[in-house]
């Protein structure tokens, strides 16, 4: 049987997507991604990047205060069970949020499939794809709200340590007892590695940051504050050569090597190496069927409306947006992704 409608992906996009179509009577289906290691090392698990987060100051209608007794009353003991303990917040965590907004989607009647669509045929409607899991669906309608995930360098050595002191999300990681009071290094020039080191100098006794250039790309807020904090170290004009380590113990320590004078290189004691170097949006699935921006990202084809190049293909969230890329926005684009979804399905004599 062809649904009408099928949601990917599960981040404030996905959810607000679901509500909006879930109160329209679409009966939506969301695939909310796949609890796969694949997943935890690349940081696409179901609920998205804010699943990944602490504080979310910043989500409109949460302001500062004690969540607890709310979150009793809104969510389930097994939603309960699955949020991390986060002892000493005073306001929504990233991982509340998404639960939250996961219990308000099924609510009000979104059905939620735990698995990846792997492949999917937008040749003909209905829309056919294929999960992991082998299961098969089609839809008439799909809303694809995949995200983006952190980058890394690249490196072979960079890979050979991945959950063995390599990562690219402080806040996941950071607290781990091999990072506590021992030197970590953090990996680019903006925002996020601001804010990955000044969450890290929380535990490791000390914090360099590797950058590139002799300037960073941070907003001069979040520049100053890591500047200002005296863990923190940079390492201005260098790039790593090689992370150090040992297959029993992981990463021991970085090679640097200088972007001005190659020959320069500098070895530095970690016990961690955080990448911070942009996000890559999840659109391989697609396999080329939606028109893509030169950074990958889905294009919206038509201005302020979320049409994709295929009809009867929305887009909503980070994986059509490379420029806000805020909680808010995605869920606004999800929202607006139901709205344009229900109207396309009207039109069709569909709903
Ligand atoms: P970003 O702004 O694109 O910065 C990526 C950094 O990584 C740059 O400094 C870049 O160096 C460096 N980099 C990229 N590829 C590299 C490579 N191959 N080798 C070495 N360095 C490399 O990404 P972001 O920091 O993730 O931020 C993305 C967006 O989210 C921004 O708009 C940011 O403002 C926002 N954000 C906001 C907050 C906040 O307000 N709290 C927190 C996090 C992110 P170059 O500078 O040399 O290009």
């Amino acid at each position: 049987m062809s649904e009408r409608l099928i949601i990917i992906g599960s981040g404030p996009a996905g959810w607000a997507a679901s509500i909006y179509a879930a109160r329209a009577n679409l009966e939506p289906l969301c695939i909310e991604g796949a609890q796969t290691q694949e997943n935890y090392v690349q940081g696409t698990l179901p609920l998205g990047q804010l699943a990944l987060t602490t504080e979310v100051e910043n989500y409109p209608g949460f302001p500062a205060g004690d969540l607890k007794g709310f979150l009793k009353t809104a969510l389930d003991e097994n939603d309960l069970a699955m949020i991390p303990s986060v002892e000493g917040m005073h306001t929504v965590t990233g991982p509340q949020l998404m639960h939250l907004m996961r219990r308000q989607a099924t609510n009000f009647g979104t059905r939620v499939i735990t698995d990846d669509v792997v492949s999917i045929d937008l040749s003909q409607r209905p829309f056919k794809m294929k999960t992991l899991g082998g299961t098969s669906h089609e839809a008439e309608c799909v809303i694809v709200a995949t995200g983006a995930r952190a980058n890394y360098l690249g490196i072979d050595s960079e890979h050979a340590y991945k959950n063995k002191g390599v990562s690219a999300c402080a806040v996941c990681d950071g607290a781990l007892p091999r990072f506590r009071n021992k030197p970590v290094v953090v990996i680019g020039g903006g925002d996020s590695a601001m804010e990955e080191s000044l969450y890290l100098t929380k535990f490791a006794s000390k914090v360099y940051i590797i950058h590139r250039r002799d300037a960073f790309r941070a907003s001069k807020i979040m520049a100053e504050r890591a500047l200002a904090n005296s863990k923190i170290e940079v390492k201005w004009n260098t790039t790593i050569d090689e992370v150090l380590g040992a297959d029993d113990e992981g990463v021991k320590g970085v090679r640097l090597r200088s972007t001005v004078d190659h020959d320069k290189t500098e070895e530095l004691e970690a016990s961690g190496y955080f990448a911070a170097i942009g996000h890559t949006p999840n659109t391989d699935f697609l396999n080329g069927q939606v028109e893509l921006t030169d950074k990958h990202y889905i294009r919206w084809v038509k201005p302020f409306r979320t049409n994709t190049s295929v009809e009867g293909v929305f887009a909503a969230g980070d994986v059509a947006d490379d420029y806000y890329r805020q909680a808010i926005t995605a869920a606004g684009s999800g929202c607006m992704a139901a709205l344009d979804a229900e109207r396309w399905l009207g039109m069709q004599g569909v709903h």
